[in-house]
């Protein structure tokens, strides 16, 4: 899946967590519709996965973007942005949580168990990946802001 796709599946609520596969009647509400990346034995749908599960506040805790203004998904991405201050933000914020997307598969379809190292090596890897496709005074802050990160 390419990461914009991923994006706006994101963003629209569309991608296959397990609270969307109960309301397509795929999973039934009597399975383990448990999130698999945190211990907190909480329902897994998208503000929980992305956002407020442990495993990911880690995350946005560790990339200093800050979900917690704004009383809906625009206004709170809209205020993350202005507040990280970069001008990469929608790159590193896609990148970071299809890697959490990436190890939650892992973890749900071959029992993979989710870490925070994991995560930031494949975060690292992508996001390095995608600068190359950058303008070089974008790429150049963008690699040193990674390299700061570490
Ligand atoms: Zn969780």
């Amino acid at each position: 899946m390419k990461i914009k796709v991923f994006g706006w599946l994101l963003f629209f609520d569309r991608l296959n967590t397990k609270d969307m596969l109960v309301r397509r009647h795929w999973r039934s509400p009597l399975d383990d519709n448990i999130c698999v990346i945190c211990n907190a034995y909480v329902y897994e749908y998208r503000a929980h996965l992305f956002f407020e599960c442990n495993f990911s506040c880690r995350v946005w805790n560790y990339l200093q973007i800050d979900w917690s203004h704004g009383s809906n998904i625009q206004e709170c991405i809209s205020q993350a942005r202005q507040r990280f201050g970069h001008p990469f933000f929608f790159e590193v914020m896609l990148t970071a949580a299809w890697n959490i997307w990436i190890l939650r598969n892992g973890r749900t379809f071959r029992g993979i168990r989710a870490t925070f190292v994991a995560w930031r090596c494949n975060f690292v890897h992508d996001i390095l990946l995608l600068s190359h496709r950058l303008k070089d005074s974008f790429r150049h802050r963008l690699v040193d802001w990674v390299n700061s990160l570490m």
